[in-house]
């Protein structure tokens, strides 16, 4: 087979559900991570629609469902932790703001790990320091010293894409801020969150978060408005101070959540940035998930994008492997139109998400209050519906 071997670089959600569809295609593939071992952290992200299909294919929607969080609901609570709005997961019958397959996304990324450590190759605490092509491959260094040449390379490595950086240009070309942050990170269980997702909304743009995990721990997430930040992206303790510096001061139980912050080990911060790109490949190189098209947490449908993604990319490597320009023009084509609807932001944006005053906030909760009656509930479940706007074709 021409194009057969395809190294990959990122073992998060997009890579290793390519590294799958690949193999299962006959092609060979190689992943490259930066980190020492499939990174864990993150929220529940959920599984829908067409997310959800594809990991259906894979036979691995029983270990999902087996790892899922059981989460009832949303809710709004201030700050001495009352309960303000609320959105119970039912009421959209799974498929509302909480759907009915939630799992932390550490554990999604191990599944999909543990499901092709065996077929392809992993290459962990390495990744890709140059790339250069000529008529039949691509010749590529990496950071270890390594030289090897590939038929085809793929960028899965997230919203700070380095394939991207090097094949396509500097990353302010292509990632908008969105005028946010969100840093998530394991605490101990506060032991009343009674299977509900809480948040609570602070003055000035801040929103703190805990939703229940299983086995004694929650998830924290602490997320705030702000222009675009000159921080450095490897110095956590410095992430953590500013995150303390946003939430000094506020209720409920954030005080619990910050002195819990420097004891986790899978602490995560990053920007609300979206991607946009004219084209996802350029020569034997392309783009797959966060890294070509992320939409950002507040979209909500980022895991579904690289799920899907994957899927038709390899797919179509499949349908023409000698032709990989035809094959990844099809990706782009077949993809577009789902991806623009899976990046529009709810309502609003950042600020419909983190109001930035007392009166903005009580809004926020009445508006919420509102979403779940009728008629508006049927609006609602409108928006999640974006998630099924593409049609799998069998490979
Ligand atoms: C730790 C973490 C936690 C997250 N938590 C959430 C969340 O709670 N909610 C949410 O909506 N989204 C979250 N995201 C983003 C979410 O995973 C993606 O939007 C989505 O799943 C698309 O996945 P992806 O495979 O494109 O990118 P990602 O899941 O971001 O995976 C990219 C992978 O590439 C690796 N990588 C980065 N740079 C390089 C490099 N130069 N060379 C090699 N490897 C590299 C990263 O370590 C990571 O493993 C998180 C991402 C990470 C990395």
């Amino acid at each position: 087979m021409v194009n057969r071997t395809v190294l990959i670089s990122g073992a998060g959600i997009g890579g290793p559900a390519l590294a799958f569809w690949l193999r299962r295609h006959g092609f060979a593939p190689t992943v490259v991570e930066v980190a020492p071992a499939p990174r864990p952290g993150g929220h529940a992200v959920d599984l829908r629609g067409a997310g959800r299909e594809v990991v259906e294919r894979m036979g691995l929607l029983d270990t999902v469902r087996a790892q899922r969080v059981d989460e009832r609901g949303f809710a709004y609570v201030d700050g001495r932790g009352r309960w303000t709005a609320k959105m119970p997961a039912d009421l959209f019958d799974g498929e509302g703001l909480v759907a009915e397959i939630e799992i932390m996304r550490g554990n999604l990324t191990r599944i999909l790990y543990d499901a092709t450590r065996e077929g392809a190759e992993y290459l962990f605490d390495d990744r890709i320091t140059g790339l250069s092509e000529d008529g039949d491959g691509v010749k590529v260094t990496f950071a270890s010293g390594t030289v090897r040449r590939f038929d085809i390379v793929v960028g899965a490595d997230g919203l700070h894409s380095g394939v991207r950086r090097l094949a396509f240009g500097p990353e302010q070309e292509f990632v908008r801020h969105l005028g946010g942050y969100m840093g998530y990170f394991t605490v101990p269980d506060p032991g009343n969150l009674d299977h509900w997702f809480l948040m609570h909304g602070a003055p000035g743009g801040l929103v703190a978060g805990i939703r229940p995990e299983n086995g004694g721990t929650a998830k924290a997430m602490l997320s705030f408005t702000s222009p675009a930040l000159d921080y450095d992206r490897r110095d956590v303790p410095a992430q953590q101070d500013i995150l303390r510096a946003k939430f000094a001061g506020v209720g409920w139980l954030v005080p619990q959540v910050l002195a819990a912050m420097p004891g986790a080990d899978d602490f995560y911060f990053d920007s609300l940035s979206q991607v946009h790109m004219g084209r996802w490949y350029r020569g034997r190189t392309v783009l797959l998930g966060d890294a070509g098209y992320c939409g950002s947490p507040l979209a909500g449908l980022g895991t579904a994008m690289a799920l899907v993604g994957a899927y038709v990319l390899a797919g179509e490597l499949s349908a023409t492997p000698d032709d990989h320009e035809a094959a990844f023009t099809r990706y782009q084509d077949g993809m577009r139109a789902y991806v623009e609807q899976c990046q529009t932001l709810p309502p609003g944006g950042v600020k419909g998400f983190a109001p930035n005053s007392g009166l903005m906030i009580r809004m926020r909760n009445l508006s919420m209050a509102m979403m779940t009656r009728w008629p508006w509930r049927a609006l609602v479940a409108k928006q999640f519906q974006k998630a099924d706007a593409i049609t799998l074709k069998d490979y």
